[in-house]
């Protein structure tokens, strides 16, 4: 492989997604060549500690052969048909059953995508059209949280709370508000868990009273808030929350495309925080990032409103319910069940990753540690006992993620957090040499930047 000419030709013509492209360009893409279980090895033949799965999504961990095995036969026998005119294939059906057997409670029904993206903006129409149907069409109105990430299209941009995204292409749309979303560690600390969490709930019931429960259509959330820091709420919010979408007819939308599939450590975030949302979006973790799949997951009473009064809801995509896809989605979630990986890492790994990354915490560095199930974060701080950032956010921990890949690790920097979303299936020496490698990078990173006490 000549990668001097891969990076010219890539820095030429290829737009990467979420980057400074000139930038990029002077550096040079990094090219990954090779996974197996949780390691990944780049065209300069590195071995690299992948601690984010890919992108969140590598819960199966890397090289599983039966998922590319199923995913040739499916090729081979139909290798696409669509679900358009009274038309679908077996594996979109059995996979349709198979969630609705793994959801928690009434989630019965799946509507397919390609994203979680393309899943976000499914639940905008499905919801409106839900009320729309009922004679409710002004109940319309999304409450999302300020730094909430919903992906990237139009509509989950919007549903997301992420300013430099709502700058580019004049986003929000229309009828989409957002509330603050807790976060402990810049502003709940000195609070009990129990009030902080009341108190935050109660932002979405004060703006609901604000626009009128007669405009307000849903809620949407996600359990632990991923892209912005792997924030972690009090373990009464979404029970609260819950009980305020109540009582004021407003559906409630659990974004679980980062913590389903046993990332916090039950199957499902919903479940770590015990609340029923009405509405679930799934994708990453359902094929394991092997092949792109994104699924709306919704209740009884929902899908009761569609079949009786909805009508034909003109929504869909080519590839909903892609046969080769949805047949990868099985396999994946026969290999997590049948190879117990879930209850494993909840029961097993998620303690001990737990204790050696709150060990991480000690470091002068570190602010704070937080982890729940196997997804967390490091505060990086200048001075150790305040929940004071630096003065220029992102610097630091961009310069950390910097020295950690090349110490053989790979964690991503979210302003000055470093965010762990390992493999499900890592071990606990790899949990060690995790551990290893990021207390080094840790020390190599205060040492430039002068921090006391290393
Ligand atoms: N929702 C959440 C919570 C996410 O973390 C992401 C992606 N990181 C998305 C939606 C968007 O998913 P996709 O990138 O598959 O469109």
């Amino acid at each position: 492989m000549d990668i001097r000419e891969l990076q010219r030709l890539d820095a030429a013509h290829h737009l990467h997604p979420f980057n400074d492209n000139a930038a990029l360009a002077k550096r040079g893409t990094r090219l990954l060549t090779r996974g197996e279980g949780c390691h990944v090895w780049d065209a300069d033949g590195n071995r690299l500690l992948d601690a984010f799965a890919g992108l969140w999504c590598v819960n199966v961990g890397y090289g599983r052969r039966e998922l590319g095995e199923v995913a040739a036969k499916q090729m081979q026998d139909l290798a696409y048909y669509n679900s358009f005119f009274q038309c679908t294939t077996e594996p979109t059906v059995r996979l349709a059953a198979k969630l609705a057997e793994l959801m928690p409670h009434d989630l019965n029904h799946a509507f397919f995508t390609n994203s979680g993206s393309e899943a976000n903006d499914t639940i905008l129409r499905m919801v409106r059209h839900f009320w729309a149907v009922q004679d409710k069409p002004r109940k319309n109105i999304f409450i999302g949280r300020h730094n909430g990430y919903h992906g990237s299209t139009v509509a989950g941009a919007s549903l997301g709370g992420m300013k430099g995204m709502h700058k580019q292409g004049g986003l929000p749309i229309p009828d989409i508000h957002h509330i603050d979303p807790p976060f402990w560690f810049g502003d709940g600390g000195d609070l009990p868990e129990e009030e902080y969490g009341r108190i935050c709930a109660q932002r979405l019931e004060d703006k609901i009273l604000e626009l009128g429960a007669d405009r307000v259509a849903a809620f949407i959330g996600e359990p632990v808030m991923g892209a912005i820091g792997v924030w972690i709420p009090p373990r009464n919010y979404w029970q609260e929350i819950e009980k305020i979408c109540r009582r004021h007819d407003v559906l409630l939308v659990a974004d679980e495309v980062i913590c389903g599939f046993g990332r916090t450590g039950e199957w499902f975030g919903a479940q770590t925080f015990d609340f029923r949302p009405d509405i679930m979006t799934l994708a990453k973790g359902i094929t394991s990032g092997y092949i792109p799949l994104g699924a709306v997951m919704f209740n009884d009473r929902v899908a009761e409103v569609l079949a009786t009064r909805g009508g034909e809801l003109a929504h869909g995509y080519t590839y909903s319910g892609h046969p080769v896809c949805t047949a990868v989605a099985l396999e994946n979630i026969r290999i997590l069940q049948e190879e117990g990986i879930v209850e494993r890492a909840r029961d097993h790994v998620a303690p001990y990753l737990a204790q050696r990354w709150r060990e991480l915490g000690e470091h002068p560095l570190v602010g704070e540690a937080r982890i729940v199930g196997m997804v967390g974060a490091l505060e990086l701080v200048p001075d150790k006992p305040g929940r004071r950032g630096f003065a220029e956010k992102g610097v630091v921990g961009t310069r950390c993620r910097d020295i950690a890949l090349a110490n053989g690790l790979i964690l991503r920097a979210t302003n000055d957090a470093m965010l762990l979303s390992p493999p499900l299936v890592i071990t606990r020496e790899e949990v060690d040499e995790l551990f290893g490698k990021a207390w080094k990078s840790l020390d190599m990173t205060a040492r430039e930047f002068g921090i006391a006490g290393v």
